[in-house]
């Protein structure tokens, strides 16, 4: 499965599902938004998780399975077990890392054997991580990653269309692997990894105006093995979670149930077609929060919203509404969709063979 592939189902509700498998990691880079370390045991017990996966059938799955962390391959045998399960139902799986392997000359056996049984590997590089790994060394592990057949892409992060790094890296990677390893390439952002397959910074939208918010679409369960309805990282920490933003949690609940949630709340309905202060404003809710998210996790708490949701977005009229949105966010194909929620001036490396900014191909 390709990174294009990939993104391209983000606009589509429940058509993935985001695992943070755990908060560990042997990296420390300053900008984690995750708060990860290796002293930071928080993960969801595996049995729970792997009960998670196996209640996925051939008719009812996500399309796509992203494994994220902190970093997921520091259990190998644990991202094994659920790709294989999920593939069985028909998912294909996708794994971010911090390449904290590519410290060793090899790729350690569990972790190549552990990469090889996911659909898509990205490896994430930006100027803290380079602090951490050199650039070299993780080039020299994507290349053996590469010849397991897996396809791979690069998840680049910097301060915008004018970071100096970014144009510099892209040319790297260009160079490196003849542009045909994809980049998806972010702003930085108050959001962790998980979010970052396509996350935008919002800000509070004037007067309630129409502010759809896509992160809304795919379920995220966190390190507590709860499920949230979208990837923000302060949502997906926060507890008790906001109600409406709450979708159950792997101990009590199979797929089918979290998906159905996800898919027939009118709240959630609204907040990916409207978004969430459009949705305040029309309910008659003064608009509370310094920021767009805030403003969000606030509305669970008031009927009145409730109410607004179930007039507008209740039943099949509902559906449709939220079905076009998704529609229209997909529409322009992946590179549209990195345009809206990355960093549009290299939108375009979202597919291979693609040029950067100023590049040569
Ligand atoms: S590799 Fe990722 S999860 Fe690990 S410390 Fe760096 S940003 Fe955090
Ligand atoms: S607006 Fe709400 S649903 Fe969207 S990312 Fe923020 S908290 Fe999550």
């Amino acid at each position: 499965m390709e990174l294009g592939e990939l993104v391209g189902r983000r606009p589509f509700p429940a058509a993935g599902l985001l695992l943070g498998l755990t908060r560990r990691c042997p990296l420390s880079c300053a900008h984690c938004s995750t708060g990860s370390s290796l002293s930071v045991r928080e993960e969801p017990d595996a049995r729970r998780l792997v009960r998670f996966v196996s209640s996925f059938t051939t008719a009812d799955r996500p399309d796509v399975v992203m494994l994220t962390g902190g970093e997921p391959l520091l259990l190998p045998a644990l991202v094994e077990e659920l790709s294989s399960l999920a593939r069985a139902a028909g998912s294909r799986t996708a794994l971010l890392s911090g390449m904290f392997f590519a410290r060793s000359r090899d790729v350690p056996p569990p972790v190549l054997r552990a990469i090889a049984g996911v659909d898509h590997f990205s490896a994430s590089l930006d100027a803290h991580h380079e602090r951490e790994i050199p650039r070299a060394d993780v080039f020299r592990a994507v290349h053996r990653v590469r010849e397991t057949g897996v396809a791979v892409s690069f998840h680049l992060t910097g301060t915008g269309a004018d970071d100096p790094y970014l144009a510099d890296v892209t040319r790297a990677v260009d160079e490196e692997f003849g542009g045909q390893v994809p980049s998806l390439v972010n702003e930085v952002r108050p959001f962790g990894r998980a979010a970052s397959w396509a996350a935008s910074a919002r800000t509070v939208p004037e007067g309630g105006a129409v502010s759809p918010c896509a992160m809304a679409a795919w379920p995220v369960v966190a390190f507590d093995g709860t499920v949230l309805a979208c990837c923000n990282q302060d949502t997906v920490d926060r507890r008790p979670a906001p109600a409406h933003l709450s979708l159950g949690h792997i101990a009590t609940d199979d797929w089918a149930a979290v998906r159905r949630r996800a898919l027939e709340s009118p709240v959630l309905r609204m907040i990916r077609t409207v978004g969430p202060a459009h949705l305040a404003a029309r309910s008659g809710v003064p608009s509370r929060g310094a920021s767009y998210c805030d403003g969000c996790r606030a509305l669970g708490s008031d009927d009145r919203v409730a109410a607004e949701a179930d007039a507008v977005a209740a039943g099949a009229a509902g559906a449709l509404l939220d079905l076009t949105a998704a529609r229209r966010g997909a529409a322009q194909g992946p590179v549209g969709v990195v345009r809206h929620h990355g960093c549009a001036a290299y939108a375009p490396l979202v597919m291979a063979g693609s040029t950067a900014p100023g590049g040569s191909r």
